[in-house]
């Protein structure tokens, strides 16, 4: 059977996770616009764009219980950039809405204005043998962990992958490469 991979599509990098997602077998792709749409998705992507314009946007759109209630239902969700902000249960300096679905502390705009984008390539053994490109974008970082929390990958001493349970944050962006290891590693995570 198909699974319905839900990229939320209120603001921000929404067709690049669309496209990769469509490389993937067993993969039916659906933009949500609406919390109707929640419910009945195997898996969610938060993208990137702007954080507290996406936090906004959930309320205003009444997605925020539904959200919640895949998660309590074991679904997998994955937040890339302002993604993993939403995702996360601290945020540093800011008092913003959020979904607070992972005992994380972020860093928003973490990397400076002189790093402020930028693209490497490492391994991340849970994810793959090979090394991936990540693409960073403003991007935040974690700053503490709960106990529980896995620690996926670090740029020098910062913490830009982590997971726990059905929950991924990345502060990168794999939907901007042409490599589909990231959104496959997410979607193996849908229990059969
Ligand atoms: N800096 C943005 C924020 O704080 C995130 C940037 C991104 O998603 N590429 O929301």
């Amino acid at each position: 059977m198909e699974k319905k991979v839900g990229v939320l599509a209120l603001q921000g990098g929404v067709s690049e996770h669309i496209d990769l997602l469509k490389e993937i077998e067993n993969v039916s792709p659906i933009p949500v616009k609406k919390a109707e749409q929640i419910p009945g998705l195997d898996a969610l992507i938060i993208p990137g764009g702007e954080s507290t314009t996406i936090g906004k946007l959930l309320k205003k759109y009444d997605m925020i219980d539904a959200i919640k209630e895949l998660k309590h239902r074991n679904k997998p969700i994955w937040g890339t950039c302002a993604g993993l902000i939403l995702l996360a249960d601290k945020i540093e300096n800011k008092d913003m809405i959020h979904l607070g679905l992972i005992e994380i502390t972020v860093k928003r705009n973490a990397f400076g204005s002189q790093l402020d984008s930028f693209i490497t390539k490492k391994i991340i053994p849970a994810v793959s043998p090979e090394p991936v490109e990540l693409v960073f974008i403003r991007a935040p970082i974690i700053t503490a962990v709960g106990e529980d929390v896995r620690i996926l990958a670090k740029i020098e001493d910062k913490i830009v992958a982590a997971e726990k349970d059905n929950i991924l944050v990345t502060s990168f962006h794999p939907e901007l490469t042409d490599n589909p290891t990231f959104h496959q590693y997410f979607i193996n995570k849908i229990i059969h």
